[in-house]
């Protein structure tokens, strides 16, 4: 069982801002802007690279919350930035698909 899934089990707690059938948002415990939110898929998908054509509805449902959980928190005038971070060199850690949120501050280009 990855970590994320042990969430949405609430087997571990966590600062839950969005639930639906299908994705749960939660804040990161580490949170790298003043807006630092996750959006992770109920059903586990590891990573994008392994997404398969059958979880098409549930990356746009994910998509179209990550936007309405950044409208929520008050981000969308101000803008905000939504990564996906995949493999080693992109820096994931947690290999249970999740989108961050990250807002509230002015966000660098390109990422270090
Ligand atoms: P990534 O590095 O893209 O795989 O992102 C994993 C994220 O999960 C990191 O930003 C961590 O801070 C976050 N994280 C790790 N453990 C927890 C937890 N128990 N609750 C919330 N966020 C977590």
């Amino acid at each position: 069982m990855t970590l994320f899934e042990r969430i949405i089990a609430r087997q571990i707690p966590a600062d839950i801002v969005y639930e639906d059938d299908t994705v749960l948002a939660f804040r990161d415990i580490k949170p790298q802007a003043p807006v630092h939110v996750l959006i992770v898929p109920k059903r586990p998908i590891p990573r994008i690279a392994e997404a398969a054509a059958d979880d098409a509805a549930t990356l746009g449902h994910l998509l179209l919350k990550a936007a309405e959980v950044a409208r929520q928190l008050g981000l969308a005038q101000g803008g905000y930035r939504l990564v996906f971070n995949n493999g080693r060199d992109g820096g994931e850690t947690v290999p249970h698909l999740h989108c961050h949120i990250l807002g509230g501050r002015p966000l660098g280009w390109p990422p270090g």
